[in-house]
């Protein structure tokens, strides 16, 4: 799960992080009343999304030339630009083309900034520990700095008991070039990084950019947070902080029929028993030419009703030429999963074709009650078959 930045910052705050001050504001006359509050002094307007790259965004369909962070220095400016960032979606290279409505802003008094600097933290699956990664070639291009000079990002693997050491942060803030009582200022920024990551079992946690103003400051600009939806039970206070509306919505369908579904970009639609089983029923559509257009695992005991709002997530999705259903039949015996299918297909009214590849605990009467339908369905022996003739019949081919 992923938070806004206000929420983010709010967090490292708690523990300690130096944020420049900052307001929330849900129309224009609360972005005024916050500009307002900072004595007129100038301020960045910053629309709130889950997708990074808002500096380098834009308004779709607005022909302003301003992103989702902008410098402005008067009342009037800070009028018109709150205006259009809560009325036109915000594209970035993280957003899909239609973009992302914005509904929040936060105006953060801006910082007379001197130097940026990248700092963040991720879980290291390869070292099986997190990870502390900073760099001194921070802000908006930090991808390009990952891509072409990797050796510029120091790394320090950090104990999951302990956290952050002492010693750690100083020699991260020595090596980024922090110079007086900037270390001390530095360190005390990653130790919040570091508790904030740990406590709250995230996944990601960076800030981006870190700052050092021409007063001699060390502050978290930016600072962008996802959690661990497992461990999320956890924590109650996190799990307040969702924002459903910056979800796709088809994930949150499915989340809420407890199936583990996942968006990919292909046209033929999976439903499938178990994670592994749904991993290599990707692989294997891939293998045979064909493009996945989702992950969907319906988990061990997929009934009628997890079926159906399966197939009706599946076929809401327009780019879906065809579906391939491939169960497993475990403790979930193949005859009952295959008399889901039927109900679910015909409630739902399928108007793409249907593979169907069943294996398992009675599998001769879950076949037999399928081909005896009478429904359009193909039957398919073995994952082979069965992705071959889903992905044929995703190209139009009998
Ligand atoms: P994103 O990463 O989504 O583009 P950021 O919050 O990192 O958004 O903002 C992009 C750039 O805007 C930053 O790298 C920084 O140069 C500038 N910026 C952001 N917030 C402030 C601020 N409070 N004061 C001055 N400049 C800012
Ligand atoms: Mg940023």
């Amino acid at each position: 799960m992923k938070i806004h930045e206000y929420q983010a910052k709010e967090l490292l705050a708690a523990e300690g992080a130096a944020v420049p001050p900052g307001k929330v504001a849900t129309s224009v006359d609360q972005a005024l009343a916050a500009f307002d509050s900072f004595g007129g002094a100038p301020v960045v307007l910053k629309a709130q999304i889950h997708a990074g790259g808002r500096g380098k965004g834009s308004f779709v369909g607005s022909g302003a030339d301003f992103g989702g962070v902008k410098y402005l220095t008067s009342r009037e400016k800070v009028g018109e630009v709150a205006k259009v960032m809560l009325a036109y979606p915000l594209q970035t290279k993280q957003t899909g083309a239609d973009g992302q409505k914005v509904s929040t802003l936060l105006v953060q008094k801006a910082a007379d900034i001197a130097k940026e600097y990248y700092l963040g933290m991720v879980l290291d699956r390869a070292s099986g520990v997190p990870v502390m990664m900073a760099s001194a070639e921070g802000g908006v291009d930090i991808e390009e700095v990952a891509a072409h000079s990797p050796e510029k990002i120091l790394k320090e693997k950090i104990s999951p008991e302990l956290g952050l050491l002492p010693f750690q942060a100083r020699k991260l803030a020595f090596e980024l070039g922090f110079q007086g009582d900037q270390v001390a200022q530095a360190e005390g920024i990653m130790r919040a990084l570091s508790r904030v990551f740990l406590e709250k079992d995230c996944s990601i946690a960076e800030i981006n950019p870190l700052v050092v103003t021409k007063e001699g400051k060390v502050e978290a600009l930016d600072a962008k947070m996802v959690f661990d939806d497992n461990a999320l039970f956890r924590h109650p206070e996190i799990a307040s902080l969702r924002d459903e509306s910056e979800e796709d919505p088809a994930e949150l369908r499915a989340a809420q029929s407890g199936l583990s579904f996942v968006r990919m970009e292909g046209s033929i639609g999976c439903l499938v028993n178990g994670a592994g089983l749904a991993m290599s029923t990707m692989d294997i559509i891939k293998y045979h030419g064909g493009e996945p257009a989702n992950f969907l695992d319906v988990g061990g005991g997929a009934n009628k009703d997890q079926v159906t709002e399966a197939f009706r997530i599946i076929l809401s999705d327009k780019r879906v030429k065809a579906v391939l259903v491939n169960i497993f039949g475990g403790i979930m015996k193949c005859d009952t999963i295959a008399q889901a299918i039927l109900a679910a297909f015909k409630e739902v009214g399928f108007h793409v074709p249907l593979v169907v590849r069943l294996e398992g605990t009675n599998v001769d009467a879950g076949k037999k009650l399928l081909a005896e339908s009478g429904l359009n369905i193909a039957a398919a022996s073995g994952m082979a078959e069965a992705a071959q003739k889903v992905v044929d019949a995703a190209r139009g081919k009998k």
